[in-house]
């Protein structure tokens, strides 16, 4: 048996952790298995989706790498056969045409409230056969299906364990509503069938949907799935993961900053685990993943360990790989990386200090880009008459330079000190300040050497003449 799983989102709003980290799980399951992946856009509920939401889903969905081998499959565009297995189950009297309508059924959910019945639908209640035998063909009407009555459903939940519910609790299902439309339950059914899925990875809250849906499976005579039904996610303070603990859109991880690879490998551990490993890499992922070490209970989202991955990817994965991504970033804060060093030498010498790829973009700046001013603070601690000595200094020996290389660099900081017989920190930081604008870099001899000579040069004339200015008003 080929294994094959599907997302199924619902194009209501954008890609949320809660269905990326189902997507990932139901991804990884097949890939782990050699099996498919399929992609299907739950869209019958014409009122609440979008198109905007759909793109909003893909370009989730491809900004984590989860490619999908077959769809996307729109339920909308398959209206004829979700009709075509209506009609067949009205044939077998599996399902049958209910014309009580919506008024008749609140006056007999009234009633049974009031007698303190659990308020159901039932096909044997005196008024609504009454209606139902009264009626013409043509009359409006919905079409349920015949749920059995007795004996109860059970699965094999994959993380769960057994479930088990009795039929009783479960009434007749509409499985095509009066203008003609077919229900969600009931469409995830011939979907599930029609596309050979073998599993099914989806959030618990799906559960009572579930037991429904293996009757209609077992009326189909469908072979009927394996489940696997995830826990929750929670926000650092317990409560159900929403807008209010930050980002939840999976797009909005990608413009705060974190790298596809950080955040499938977060997601991946938030509700599955092996061993005390943290770090998987995504062939890791792929070959260690299974459903059963999927956790019961509900995880929560944790921001700081986020950013500690974020950082450990952004400072060991490929450059190539980090550049792809910082790239968004370079063009959302207008620095062209064409008017300085290659961009992965850069994310080699800054990427370690950074959490995020916004953080990583601010600091690449002085390495294309030219400021006008110093920070203040930096400047005021660093760029003063003291200074003017061994900047000079450092000018004259950078400038004779001719081999522009990080060693190089580095000893003529050296002979700096040396010469003028100071501690490193006299030179360092004020030519950190003068080449940077700031006082916080990597290792200045090796800034200097990405940020190109004909750079350092004039950013040490221009700290000199910033330090000659403020001794001239100093007087
Ligand atoms: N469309 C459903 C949702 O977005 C998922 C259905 C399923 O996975 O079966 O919640």
């Amino acid at each position: 048996m080929t294994v094959k799983t599907r997302f199924a989102p619902s194009p209501t709003g954008y890609l949320h952790v809660g269905g990326a980290r189902t997507a990932l799980y139901s991804w990884l399951y097949a890939k782990n298995q050699g099996g498919e992946f399929v992609l299907r856009i739950e869209d019958t509920d014409l009122e609440r989706s979008t198109q905007e939401a759909v793109d909003a889903i893909l370009e989730g969905m491809a900004w984590m790498g989860l490619e999908w081998d077959e769809g996307p499959y729109y339920q909308t565009k398959r209206f004829d056969r979700y009709n075509e297995v209506v009609d067949q189950l009205l044939a077998e009297d599996k399902a049958y045409k209910c014309y009580a309508s919506k008024e008749l059924l609140d006056e007999i959910r009234g009633e049974q409230e009031a007698n303190k019945e659990t308020p159901r639908y039932d096909a044997n209640h005196p008024k609504i056969k009454a209606v139902n035998e009264a009626a013409k063909d043509g009359d409006p009407c919905v079409i349920r299906f015949r749920n059995p009555k007795e004996g109860t459903v059970v699965f094999d939940d994959q993380i769960r364990g057994r479930i088990e519910i009795s039929n009783e609790q479960l009434d007749d299902l509409i499985i095509r509503r009066t203008d003609g439309s077919p229900t969600y339950n009931f469409c995830v059914v011939v979907d599930d069938w029609d596309m050979g899925i073998t599993h099914v990875v989806r959030g618990e809250d799906h559960i009572n949907n579930t037991v429904r849906q293996i009757n209609i499976y077992e009326a189909l005579g469908a072979p009927i799935p394996t489940f696997a039904h995830c826990a929750m996610i929670l926000g650092d303070d317990g409560a159900k993961l929403s807008k209010r603990h930050g980002a939840v859109s999976v797009m909005q991880y990608r413009d705060e900053g974190y790298l596809p690879n950080a955040l499938n490998n977060y997601l991946v551990r938030l509700g599955w685990s092996h061993g005390d490993q943290e770090i998987f890499s995504r062939e890791e992922m792929i070959n260690l993943f299974s459903l059963d070490a999927i956790s019961k209970s509900a995880s929560a989202f944790n921001t700081d360990k986020l950013l500690w991955l974020n950082n450990h990817y952004i400072k060991t994965s490929d450059p190539e790989y980090v550049a792809e991504h910082l790239q968004w970033h370079l063009d959302e804060q207008g620095i062209n990386k064409d008017n300085g060093p290659a961009i992965t030498e850069v994310i080699k010498l800054v990427g370690e200090r950074c959490n995020t790829l916004v953080e990583l973009a601010q600091q690449s700046r002085y390495f294309y880009e030219d400021f006008d001013a110093f920070d203040p603070a930096a400047a005021k601690k660093h760029l003063r008459g003291v200074a003017k000595g061994p900047l000079d200094l450092a000018l004259s020996k950078v400038e004779a330079l001719s081999d522009w290389t990080t060693e190089n660099l580095h000893n003529v900081i050296k002979e700096v000190c040396e010469e003028l017989e100071i501690g490193m920190g006299k030179i360092g930081m004020p030519l950190r300040v003068a080449v940077t604008g700031g006082g916080q870099s990597p290792s200045v001899d090796a800034v200097m050497q990405l940020v190109g000579k004909e750079r350092v040069i004039a950013r040490i004339k221009m700290a000199l003449e910033f330090i000659a200015e403020r001794e001239a008003n100093a007087q």
